[in-house]
């Protein structure tokens, strides 16, 4: 049988506990997953591109190991579905929290079939303690002197400092 090949892409500015949980749960689903790690200046991100993906590279050494699935984690800043092709993934995960991610989901995966209708898009929720976290607010807490660690692995967290440390 040919190996699965899973996609999850993001920003991952910063990776946070909700996304160590998809990959957790991702790894039961494929052979090989790659983490594609979005350029996405749009967004303004905390973090640089090496930033980031030296922080999940980091993170997924412990999954990797527990799961025996290799994960590559990878830049990218093209179309999703032209990046999905060429590292030949059968499906792309997507974490999915409450109503908030629907609709944008809703209409990605609408146009993403449009552009290629043999990569399935699966999406996965959370644990339920993870949920309610997103990357922007871990920034906004951090950003006002809160404190991120309930939300953030360590290493994520101590990086986070480092930055406002500097600003
Ligand atoms: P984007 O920048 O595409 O909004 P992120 O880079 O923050 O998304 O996250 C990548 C993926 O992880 C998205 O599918 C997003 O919905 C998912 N995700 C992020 N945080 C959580 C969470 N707490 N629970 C479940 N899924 C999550």
């Amino acid at each position: 049988m040919a190996k699965r090949i899973g996609l999850y892409p993001g920003t991952f500015d910063p990776l946070t506990l909700g996304h160590v949980d998809i990959v957790e749960r991702a790894v039961k689903l494929v052979d090989e997953l790659v983490i594609g790690v979005a350029v996405n200046l749009d967004k303004g991100p905390l973090f640089t591109l090496e930033e980031r993906v030296a922080l999940v590279a980091q993170e997924m050494k412990a999954i990797e190991k527990k799961s025996g699935v290799t994960i590559k984690v990878t830049p990218f800043d093209t179309l999703l579905m032209h990046f999905a092709e060429s590292v030949k993934a059968d499906i792309i995960i997507r974490g999915l929290r409450a109503v908030s991610d629907f609709e944008y989901e809703f209409q990605m995966v609408g146009m993403n079939q449009a552009l290629n209708d043999e990569i399935e898009t699966v999406f996965l929720m959370a644990d339920a303690r993870y949920q309610a976290i997103a990357s922007r607010l871990v920034k906004e807490i951090a950003r006002l002197g809160g404190e991120v660690s309930a939300f953030v692995p360590a290493a994520v967290a101590a990086a986070i400092k480092g930055k406002f440390a500097k600003s």
